[in-house]
């Protein structure tokens, strides 16, 4: 079977490039080649190319293009905002204590962790109910006047929750405490207007919005503190060296304005396509349980946990059937260890075993919805022979 006769239903993982962006971005590799840094005409071209990309992703964030740091993913700008924050606080104020949620992807989670075993800070997590919701409230109890940094992921890639993320930035600000949230599944699909969600520092990754893999952004408020994790040159105000990637910039804000420009139709029809999978599922299959919120969640993403299922084998045999998906579970091989963050929601470890994550995107369609809803309980029911 061609790739191209396969149905991809794992847009959580990754976007294909839009065509759109993949047209913007060629001239950067060939014509306008400049180092952004250089003082000649070439490098004035491509210094120019990123100053009006960061004014166009400032445009949509609803901040000053000095606000924009570019990064080289969404990983980088996670590790920049926790570990530039956690360092210019401690080193300003002596403040060490950091609070996560429990469901953050491990771009914020091990680096706070390598944090607290190996930098002498106090790691705390912060509660989650059964959907993977942090309460503002729960945020509030939890600070301290030692904390250097919340950070609380937007909308969830694992169980696709949506966390009040306005509300709990307003708490930190008002106790004056740096809020990061890890935005990269919600540059698709959720407002990401800085000012509006109160947050401090904001991630973002293009190849989840349709553009380039290996470029990403930091929101940064205006003077928030933070200490610059790779040092060099003085690219993006002196906070990330490195000679930009000009290319993947110019494509990075092609994408989100194009993503900006259809979130409000992609959300209404994605959203269509997904609540007919989750019901049918749930009603198709006995022992289907959906994980994460029922309906304050990312309007592509459907999650399940199936009672005496293979999670690693079922990823396996749905891509015998020409179906990419993906699953909680981290492990590719070997013996699979449950999602930290369906235990985190008090799933129980046998069950969280059998995780299936269903995420729709631009290219999905009525069809591939039919064909995914029909052909799966034939392949759980197999499942459970073998496995089960
Ligand atoms: C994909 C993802 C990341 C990592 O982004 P990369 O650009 O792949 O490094 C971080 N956080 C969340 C929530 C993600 O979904």
């Amino acid at each position: 079977m061609n790739l191209q006769d396969k149905i991809y239903l794992d847009y959580s993982a990754t976007t294909p490039v839009d065509p759109r962006v993949t047209e913007r971005m060629l001239t950067y590799f060939t014509e306008s080649f400049g180092n952004p840094s250089s003082v000649h005409g070439f490098g004035q071209q491509a210094e120019a190319a990123v100053e009006l990309a960061r004014e166009d992703i400032a445009a949509q964030l609803h901040c000053d293009p000095m606000e924009i740091i570019f990064t080289s993913c969404g990983s980088e700008s996670d590790n920049l905002a926790i570990r530039g924050a956690a360092f210019a606080q401690r080193a300003a104020f002596g403040r060490n204590h950091l609070l996560i949620s429990p469901v953050e992807h491990h771009a914020v989670a091990h680096t706070a962790e390598q944090l607290s075993e190996h930098f002498g800070f106090e790691l705390e997590y912060l509660p989650v109910d059964e959907t993977g919701i942090v309460e503002p409230a729960a945020v509030r109890a939890h600070l301290r006047p030692e904390t250097a940094l919340v950070s609380v992921i937007y909308a969830n890639n694992e169980i696709g929750t949506i966390n009040p993320i306005t509300e709990i930035g307003a708490v930190c600000q008002e106790a004056g405490v740096i809020f990061h949230t890890d935005a990269v599944q919600a540059g698709a699909y959720l407002n990401l207007a800085a000012d509006e969600l109160n947050v401090d520092l904001m991630s973002l990754g293009a190849h989840k919005f349709y553009g380039p893999k290996g470029v990403g952004v930091l929101y940064r408020r205006v003077d928030t503190p933070l200490m610059p994790m790779q040092t060099g040159g003085s690219q993006e105000h002196s906070l990330r060296a490195g000679t930009q990637n000009v290319p993947y910039i110019v494509g990075m804000a092609e994408a989100l304005k194009i993503a900006a420009a259809e979130r409000q139709a992609a959300s209404s029809n994605l959203r269509a396509f997904r609540d007919r999978l989750i019901g049918s599922i749930l009603e198709e299959i006995p022992g289907a349980y959906l994980t994460g919120h029922p309906t304050n969640r990312l309007p592509n993403h459907a999650s399940f946990v199936f009672d005496h299922v293979d999670g690693n084998a079922l990823l396996m045999q749905l891509d015998l059937h020409g179906m990419a998906c993906s699953s909680g579970s981290a492990c590719k091989t070997g013996s699979p260890s449950p999602s930290e963050v369906l235990l985190a929601l008090g799933i129980p470890a046998q069950r969280a075993l059998g995780s299936l994550r269903v995420t729709l995107g631009r290219w999905t369609t009525a069809e591939q919805i039919n064909i995914f809803i029909n052909a799966l309980p034939g392949i759980i029911n197999q499942n459970r022979k073998l496995h089960g």
